[in-house]
Formats: structure tokens, sequence, C-alpha cells
């Protein structure tokens, strides 16, 4: 019988979920990804359950599981919001 392994981490850039990779948000500097439309996240493969990979719960405010990214957690942020 075949053992379901869980999937390696793989991390890379994705597309900012909160802003929809557009680097702004509400005529802002995207807050999640710095303006830049990605974020490297630490795994790239999955999507925030929490969020269902939209980024955020709530318009304005960030998935604090994802830290907006709608996939996993940011590699370069200590603290999400
Ligand atoms: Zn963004
Ligand atoms: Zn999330």
């Amino acid at each position: 019988m075949a053992e379901v392994k869980r999937q390696p981490k793989v991390p890379g850039d994705v597309k900012c979920m909160f802003c929809d990779g557009t680097g702004k948000h509400q005529d802002e500097t995207c807050i999640v990804c710095d303006g830049k439309g990605t974020v490297y996240v630490v795994d790239s493969t999955r999507k925030c359950q929490w969020c269902k990979g939209r980024g955020y719960l709530m318009p304005k405010i960030p998935c604090t599981t994802c830290g907006g990214t709608g996939y996993t957690r940011p590699v370069n942020k200590q603290r999400l919001f």
C-alpha cells in the first residue's frame, strides 16, 4: 500500500491575492506585497485554508493566517498583521 505523503513545501513567488497582483490596494501601496504584486511565501503550492486563498477575510483587512498572500506565510515577514 502506498503511503500518502505530505507534499514537500515549495517556497516561491505567488501573486499577491490581497491586491490581486496590482501592487495597489485602495489607491495605496499594498501593505502585503509592498507594491510588487508578488510575495515570496514559504509554500507556493498550498492555498490558505482560512481565507480560501482570497488573502482577506474582510475588505481592507489582510488574512492574519497567510498575511494576505492567499497562500502561506510570507518568508520575509516575522509578524503578521
Ligand atoms: Zn499586494
Ligand atoms: Zn489567508
